[in-house]
């Protein structure tokens, strides 16, 4: 449901419809008052549908072969786009390679199944995590020349690993995350809460710069 309503982002929806509507009336018979309306006289929308066309890879071939399913296409192109204006969102491009390498089963174009579960807020975590993105000392070495733990004080290093699993000073939010768990894709609710622990431990990081 979340795809259907404001998780996939409106232009992208708004052009999906466009897309649709375009490819309907070019089914219909050429003597249709439809067709002959927009194919004469409204030449935006014929220009605006020919830059959607060429954005999303249609041809006018793709129209009319009834085995080509431009719905899906369309669809599956708009997952594509949002998957990547995430990754683009939440992610800088040398830390995006480490998340992949930790991640050798997920493939960049590839839509997760996770994603169709969470929020978009939820997903853009969950990627800073896994692409080592959480503001430690470790993770953020220009901006500091001591790396130990601000939190614990214990002399540990601040690392992503250390602040999330083992540091005593977020032991008060902390519901005892696995930090391998962060890169699977497991069950959405544990996913969720986890989530939201992280959430936490950003917040905790930040009061505490
Ligand atoms: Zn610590």
């Amino acid at each position: 449901m979340l795809a259907e309503t404001g998780f996939i982002p409106m232009d992208l929806i708004i052009k999906e419809k466009k897309i649709n509507q375009h490819v309907r009336i070019q089914k219909k018979d050429e003597n249709k008052l439809i067709r002959k309306i927009t194919t004469k006289n409204s030449s935006l929308w014929q220009r605006e549908m020919g830059q959607l066309m060429e954005e999303y890879n249609l041809t006018p071939n793709d129209i009319s072969n009834k085995k080509i399913n431009t719905k899906e296409m369309v669809k599956k192109a708009n997952k594509e786009k949002f998957w990547k204006q995430i990754q683009d969102e939440a992610t800088q491009k040398s830390k995006i390679q480490s998340w992949i390498i930790h991640r050798d089963n997920i493939k960049l174009r590839q839509w997760p199944e996770y994603m169709n579960r969470l929020g978009r807020k939820e997903c853009s975590t969950l990627i800073r995590a896994r692409g080592r993105m959480i503001p430690t000392k470790d993770n953020m070495k220009t901006k500091y020349t001591d790396q130990t733990c601000r939190l614990c004080k214990q002399g540990y290093e601040e690392t992503q690993k250390h602040i999330i699993e083992e540091c005593v000073g977020t032991c008060n939010t902390q519901k005892q995350i696995k930090y391998e768990d962060i890169f699977k894709d497991g069950n959405t609710e544990e996913i969720r809460n986890m989530i939201r622990t992280i959430d936490e431990i950003e917040e905790i990081l930040k009061n505490n710069e």
